[in-house]
């Protein structure tokens, strides 16, 4: 397979040449005069596959999501690599558990990677992705308390360990509030996060710190990202994300989303000032990821009980387009939505070089995107985007040097 067309990368770019898609693989990239299989237009920026490094796909609740609608979805917006969290059912804490998992999604073309939980006495397991949630969240996988958290993470040293960073004992005291905001302010993020960088000092490990919300923990964020040893990637041993929700959406403007009651998720949305400096840190790159933290529920269960969360896949290349919008250049967007979560991954992704998977996204700005519920491809069938128009939309994903357009594939 050809493409050609504007083509960017975290490294060069945007700059017209043609991409050579041999075997699920790139093969070669340039000025290469081949007959063209796919040729795009001006408008249209042609990325490396983005890069999801936070999903919950819902294995054992296939009644909200299953591995080929969420990979349909995936593809619907851009994203052809994704790692899934464990908060299943039956939660995989060890490598081996993850063997059925990885027999489900082995012939689908989006490349999906595993955490494995920790859990009050896991202990590694020659993994790659471990997630610990700090506090309560959804699911059976968390800890009572920081010495709970300690007697286990103590045995991960040189591991890396994502963190759902949320202080449970500030929980636990503030679960009268009123509100779902108010029982999770931001000090309670930025006392976990403070409590996960101590203990990744003294225990050894590296740090991924999930969905940040708040900028305030950002000095000693990155204080940690230099002091902390680099990982086999090359990636700081701590890194840190942020979701669209938290980049996007605020106590303020929450209305303008139709489903707007449906916007609770952990951490839950903040301040529109605190929102505007996310945004602002995001901009100026000192947020590693875009991550969309896609979880979804039915639309029954979020209009009765509201569980946390919120689906995300389906409009993660177009919520992209609005990040260029404020001003986020296409190599940075390269640089947050593949390259450094190509790294994490372990895999070959993330960047349109020889030897990289074949995995393309093309972001197209002759078509601007309100978003509509039928327009998306996640089995709980809507989005909290309903009604926000993005300047750009994904017109075509190629996953494995297969084509897709509005994540169904183009014979
Ligand atoms: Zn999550």
């Amino acid at each position: 397979m050809i493409v050609e067309g504007r083509l960017v990368d975290a490294h060069f770019g945007p700059r017209w040449g043609q991409v050579q898609i041999v075997d699920g693989h790139i093969t070669r990239i340039g000025d290469l005069g081949l007959k063209p299989d796919l040729k795009l237009g001006e408008n249209q920026l042609v990325f490396p596959g983005f890069v999801d490094v936070h999903t919950h796909l819902r294995q054992g609740d296939e009644y909200k999501e299953d591995f080929h609608t969420a990979s349909a979805a995936a593809l619907n917006g851009g994203v052809t690599s994704l790692l899934d969290m464990p908060n299943n059912p039956i939660p995989p804490v060890t490598k081996a558990m993850l063997a059925g998992k990885e027999a489900a999604v082995a012939e689908l073309p989006v490349d999906i990677g595993f955490y494995v939980g920790l859990g009050p006495d896991t202990r590694p397991s020659g993994h790659r992705h471990y997630k610990a949630f700090m506090g309560p969240s959804i699911g059976n996988l968390f800890f009572h308390g920081d010495e709970d958290l300690e007697e286990t993470v103590r045995h991960y040293r040189d591991c890396r360990i994502t963190l759902h960073c949320e202080d449970p004992e500030m929980l636990r005291q503030l679960a009268d509030q009123p509100s779902h905001e108010q029982t999770r302010p931001e000090e309670a993020e930025r006392l976990a996060v403070t409590t996960a960088l101590r203990l990744a000092r003294k225990h050894g490990f590296r740090v991924h710190v999930a969905h940040l919300s708040q900028t305030d923990s950002l000095p000693e964020l990155e204080a940690a990202a230099q002091e902390f040893w680099p990982d086999d990637a090359g990636l700081p041993g701590v890194v840190w994300e942020a979701t669209p929700h938290h980049l996007f959406f605020d106590w303020d403007n929450r209305q303008v989303a139709q489903r707007n009651t449906f916007l609770k998720m952990n951490p839950p949305l903040r301040s529109s000032a605190s929102r505007a400096k996310l945004l602002e840190a995001f901009l100026a790159g000192r947020i590693h990821f875009l991550s969309t933290d896609h979880a979804p529920h039915t639309i029954e269960e979020k209009s009765t009980k509201n569980p946390s969360g919120v689906p995300l896949l389906d409009t993660y290349g177009a919520f992209g387009s609005w990040l260029m919008q404020q001003g986020l250049s296409a190599r940075a967007l390269a640089r947050h939505a593949c390259y450094l979560p190509g790294l994490f991954t372990g895999r070959k992704v993330g960047r349109l070089l020889p030897g990289y998977r074949g995995h393309l996204a093309v972001l197209d700005w002759d078509q601007p995107w309100t978003v509509r519920a039928e327009d998306c491809r996640t089995k709980c069938a809507w989005s909290p985007f309903e009604g926000v128009t993005f300047p750009a939309r994904v017109s075509h994903t190629v996953a494995s040097g297969r084509l897709f357009q509005k994540g169904q594939e183009v014979t």
